[in-house]
């Protein structure tokens, strides 16, 4: 597995998220781009949340697969997040949009993010939130 050797997960949990975020896959709702990406959320207690993208025709209302899955999560009052996975049969795996970079900085900031190609499961790439959005918009009340 291609991982860096500061995974903040063991190797077996690993692929269990990216087999789950393949999986979750499936779920997506894209007639438009037929562009499909899964997303699997990994808890501090072990537990795995999933989502995949769904699309409008109004295409702005598109939601991907991080927040779709973020938001199961979040609505199911499960949280402490410490990882996420997204795939998407795209070459070196689906990069966060701005907005899911958002919602994690928010919400998962302590996590580490995997991206792979579905093509390629073996071969992961691994960012920390923090890094994919530094200095992130965190607080809007006044100090
Ligand atoms: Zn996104």
């Amino acid at each position: 597995m291609a991982v860096k050797n500061d995974a903040a997960i063991s190797a077996s949990a690993l692929s269990r998220l990216i087999h789950a975020a393949d999986r979750a896959r499936e779920g997506a709702v894209a007639p438009y781009s037929r562009f499909k990406v899964g997303a699997a959320l990994l808890t501090r207690k072990g537990e795995i949340v999933t989502g995949a993208n769904v699309e409008s025709a109004s295409y702005g209302l598109t939601c991907c697969a991080e927040r779709i899955a973020l938001f199961n999560a979040l609505t199911s009052a499960r949280k402490d997040f410490v990882a996420v996975a997204v795939i998407a049969r795209i070459a070196g795996g689906p990069m966060p949009c701005g907005a899911c970079r958002q919602l994690l900085a928010e919400y998962a900031s302590d996590a580490n993010v995997y991206v792979a190609d579905s093509r390629k499961l073996k071969v992961v790439k691994q960012f920390s939130v923090r890094e994919l959005l530094p200095g992130a918009f965190l607080d809007f009340r006044p100090a």
